[in-house]
């Protein structure tokens, strides 16, 4: 029997809203997936780990790459570059894992275009001022690179309509759940049942 492609996921959010935090819960409970750790020139946060978190990597570096094709979709975020790399997705994909990709809404646009079969999902926060709370809160960042990322996160959620689906991570538990039942009901596609059953649907209309 053909072994199903697995299925890409797209995960995108303001910063702030929770996105990675959400992932990293989902990924947790469910090593059917895998996470597709993207590249980036951005410089690494206090804590973040080379090849775990980022492909931390000079702008020119990062170019040399986008012109030899490694990358399945790149996009300018927050005044950094980021981007994923084809061929791991690829290998995933094939290996029958599910991947899932953290990436900004130009990202998402792109991957649409070559990959119509991916599913997508925008994680809202519960409100602006909740927003600043979380960007603040997790101190991570610079105060002129969190306005930076406030004033970014209007043209961020104004194409959270072009997403398959939208959650609203206020609390954060049922936001998970939210989640995790998304990922639940993409598995029972029928494309994939179709061909993951096919000797018992082949039983089930075999002639009497
Ligand atoms: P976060 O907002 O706290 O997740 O901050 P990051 O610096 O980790 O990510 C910055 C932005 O880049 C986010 O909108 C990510 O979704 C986006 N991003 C991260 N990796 C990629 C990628 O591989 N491709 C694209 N297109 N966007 C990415
Ligand atoms: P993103 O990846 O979208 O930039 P993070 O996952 O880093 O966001 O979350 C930003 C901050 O908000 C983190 O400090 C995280 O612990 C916190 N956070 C995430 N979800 C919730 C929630 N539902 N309620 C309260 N705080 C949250
Ligand atoms: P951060 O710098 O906080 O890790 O990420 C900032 C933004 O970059 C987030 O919105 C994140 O989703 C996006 N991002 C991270 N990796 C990628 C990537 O590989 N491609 C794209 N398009 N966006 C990414």
């Amino acid at each position: 029997m053909e072994k199903p492609c697995g299925t890409l996921f797209i995960v995108a959010a303001p910063s702030g809203a929770g996105k990675s935090t959400l992932v990293n819960a989902l990924l947790e409970g469910d090593p059917a997936i895998s996470l597709s750790v993207s590249h980036t020139t951005r410089a690494p946060r206090p804590g973040e780990q080379y090849g775990r978190h980022y492909y931390f990597l000079e702008r020119a570096e990062f170019e040399r790459e986008i012109a030899e094709g490694v990358f399945l979709e790149h996009a300018e975020v927050h005044g950094n570059l980021y981007g994923t790399s084809r061929r791991t997705v690829q290998e995933l994909l094939a290996q029958g894992h599910d991947v899932l990709l953290e990436i900004d809404w130009q990202g998402a646009q792109q991957i649409r275009a070559s990959k119509p079969d991916c599913v997508s999902v925008f994680i809202l926060p519960p409100s602006r001022v909740e927003l600043e709370r979380r960007l603040r809160g997790r101190g991570s960042d610079a105060p002129e690179v969190i306005e930076r990322r406030l004033h970014n996160s209007r043209g961020e959620i104004a194409h959270a309509h072009e997403f398959d689906f939208i959650i609203v991570n206020d609390r954060f538990d049922d936001a998970l759940e939210d989640l995790r039942a998304i990922v639940h009901a993409v598995r029972q596609r029928s494309a994939l049942q179709w061909k993951r059953h096919e000797s018992l649907i082949a039983e089930l209309l075999a002639a009497e």
